[in-house]
């Protein structure tokens, strides 16, 4: 028997304010749910729709997660890939029939996710019903797998789910490498079930020589590192190679060379994210969220706008040690078992830095996170 669990929850009928667009087809959802919700929602306050309203959600035993009973018919809906987040409330969802259709999210899903903006990300496989006009309705959200987030204000941001690969795009030259934008990513990927892949673009700028320490440091942990260029091509043919089939984030700091990378390992691949202003003349058209792209012989690459810094969330100070997998060995010299590997004595991590046997930078860039501090 799979658990259930009451939730309680306020009940918003939704009738004020609503965003532009979609705006008919919303109404006559919602309507349509109120007679449908009384089945299976007992309303508070003597039958009237007011106030709060309990809610059965069944635990999927396999992982956890939370689902509501649908209470619409399956067979009118289909299930759909987010291609992206449109505004605050809707998204652009691809369907069976390749066709895109723009999507409202049921107001219970988004009262029911802690955070109202991780209700639906993009990479969700969602259940909707279609509508005429190529719009829709979300009713469902599939588990999520493999996920990166950050932290935002006081809570997650979940920036894409069902990736399995993400590549941090860093510059040889500029702009400047910042390890300890590297090494939360390197973090965030592991907590979230991605495999990072670490591009070093620009490489036609240096002597590869040069770059052999970045590399070899980040190779040694066992991450996959590719030296690339967009603008000569090299490297990218191996890239591509390694992403074919599969969902790939794609994440860096502005200039770096993302959105050229992009295109050089596909034209049409990569988002003008800066520079280009828009009709109204109100200055930058910019893209704040992530963005699906298919690649031509198979897989998906997920297009983000260019991250400055990266939050972790969800990780304490004593965790922090445990993403830095060549510390482990190290650890059980610490005079204190709680050792922070930071201002203690007898550190067995402070003394391998000092022999050589693990990288300055990784230590330096543990020593930033742990403080939280950024570059
Ligand atoms: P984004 O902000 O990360 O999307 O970066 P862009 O793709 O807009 O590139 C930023 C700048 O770096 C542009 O002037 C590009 O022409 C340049 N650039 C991108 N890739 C390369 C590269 O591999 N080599 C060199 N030399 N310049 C590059
Ligand atoms: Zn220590």
């Amino acid at each position: 028997m799979p658990k259930k669990r009451k939730i309680r929850v306020n009940f918003k009928k939704n009738r004020g304010k609503r965003s532009r667009g979609g705006h008919e087809l919303r109404q006559a959802f919602e309507q349509d749910n109120l007679d449908q919700l009384q089945s299976n929602e007992r309303v508070s306050g003597k039958g009237e729709l007011t106030r709060k309203r309990t809610i059965i959600a069944v635990e999927n035993e396999e992982d956890g997660s939370e689902q509501i009973p649908l209470d619409v018919d399956p067979e009118r809906c289909h299930i759909g890939r987010v291609l992206s987040i449109v505004g605050s409330h809707q998204c652009r969802v691809q369907g069976p029939d390749d066709e895109v259709y723009v999507c409202a999210v049921r107001q219970i899903l988004r009262t029911l996710s802690q955070n109202n903006r991780n209700a639906v990300v993009a990479g969700d496989r969602v259940l909707f019903e279609p509508a005429p006009g190529l719009q829709g309705m979300i009713h469902r959200v599939e588990p999520r797998t493999g996920t990166l987030g950050r932290g935002s204000g006081r809570s997650q941001q979940l920036i894409v789910a069902n990736v399995e690969l993400a590549a941090i795009v860093i510059a040889a030259v500029s702009p400047h490498f910042k390890p300890s934008l590297v090494d939360r990513f390197l973090i965030s990927c592991e907590k979230g079930g991605v495999k990072p892949l670490i591009c070093i673009n620009k490489a036609d700028l240096v002597d590869p020589r040069e770059m052999q320490p970045v590399i070899g440091q980040y190779a040694n942990l066992g991450y996959d590192v590719f030296l690339i260029s967009a603008e000569t091509g090299a490297g990218i043919d191996a890239l591509r190679a390694r992403i074919l089939g599969r969902q790939t984030v794609f994440s860096g700091q502005s200039g770096v060379g993302k959105t050229s990378l992009l295109n050089s390992i596909q034209p049409g691949l990569g988002l003008k994210t800066s520079g280009v202003s828009d009709d109204s003349g109100k200055g930058r058209h910019t893209t704040r969220t992530a963005v699906l792209k298919r690649l031509e012989n198979g897989g998906w690459v997920v297009d983000t706008p260019g991250i400055r810094q990266l939050r972790l969330w969800d990780v304490i100070r004593e965790e922090v040690e445990g993403f830095f997998i060549e510390f482990r060995p190290f650890v059980r010299y610490c005079r204190f078992p709680d050792c922070l590997h930071d201002h203690e004595i007898g550190c067995g991590i402070k003394a391998a830095v000092a022999a050589g046997m693990i990288s300055t930078a990784r230590y330096e860039s543990y020593l930033k996170i742990l403080s939280d501090e950024d570059e």
